[in-house]
């Protein structure tokens, strides 16, 4: 498989054609940004921990019964994936109270929410992702109600079978942002899954294990997302493809 012309360039993933149709490799590149891109870094191998991550995650809710993007790694930070129509919705599930939902609302840092509770944001940066409802999301034509929920379905499911699985690492899955595309008729995962785009907390500790480390000069990032993908997928990155020479 040959890499060809950039499609899309985002804050951490560049995006390229190849010349199998229907296949993209993703890079995971250094770059580490947030508050909207306000803070910006780069911030060696980063892109290798968090493509290792996610790929794991993908294969694991694969073998769950999710349709996700993942078609396996070319290289510690190239992942093949599946290409995607994708629909600018930014899906967020929480478990515990934290972030942008304690600044916003009155709830305290921590708390439960039983059942999960579930955000759905518009992708549009110049708009700085806006919070939606039901009723805009379905105004807007972004998905018709039977995907919208079929997609809050999906995200209830991955939130079950990553917690469960990091629960056996240790980790507590605090909240998760993930994204959706349509192949064909089916919805799919797209994106990542990473320990950018997650929140995570060490059972014992509370010690934070994610990008939040970095938002709020926490420790070392690096040192952190090096722990956090060894505790997570260990030595497992993903299936390999053969590497075009
Ligand atoms: O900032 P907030 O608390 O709303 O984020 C909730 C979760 O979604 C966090 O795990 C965060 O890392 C993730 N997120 C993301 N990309 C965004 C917004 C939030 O990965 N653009």
């Amino acid at each position: 498989m040959k890499q060809q012309k950039l499609l899309y360039s985002g804050k951490a993933k560049s995006v390229y054609r190849t010349d199998v149709k229907g296949t993209l490799i993703v890079e995971f590149r250094d770059d580490i940004t947030a508050f909207d891109g306000g803070k910006k870094d780069v911030l060696r191998n980063k892109g290798i921990y968090n493509a290792g991550v996610s790929a794991f995650f993908f294969k694991y809710l694969e073998e769950n019964g999710i349709k996700t993007h993942f078609l396996g790694m070319i290289d510690r930070n190239w992942m093949a994936v599946r290409e995607l129509s994708m629909i600018p919705l930014e899906v967020i599930v929480r478990n515990l109270a934290a972030g942008s939902v304690v600044r916003t609302y009155p709830f305290t840092e921590g708390a439960h929410f039983n059942p999960p509770v579930i955000v759905i944001d518009y992708k549009d940066d110049a708009r700085h992702d806006p919070m939606l409802n039901d009723d805009l999301i379905i105004a807007l034509g972004l998905v018709t109600p039977a995907e919208l929920k079929r997609i809050k379905a999906i995200a209830l499911k991955v939130n079950k079978l990553l917690s469960d699985l990091l629960a056996t690492r240790g980790i507590t899955l605090v909240d998760f942002k993930i994204e959706f595309g349509r192949r064909g008729k089916s919805i799919c995962l797209g994106d990542e899954i990473s320990m950018d785009s997650m929140r995570l907390w060490d059972k014992k500790t509370g010690e934070s294990l994610d990008k939040d480390v970095y938002r709020f000069d926490k420790g070392d990032v690096m040192a952190t997302y090096n722990r956090v993908a060894g505790r997570i997928a260990g030595k497992k990155t993903g299936r390999s493809m053969p590497k075009e020479p």
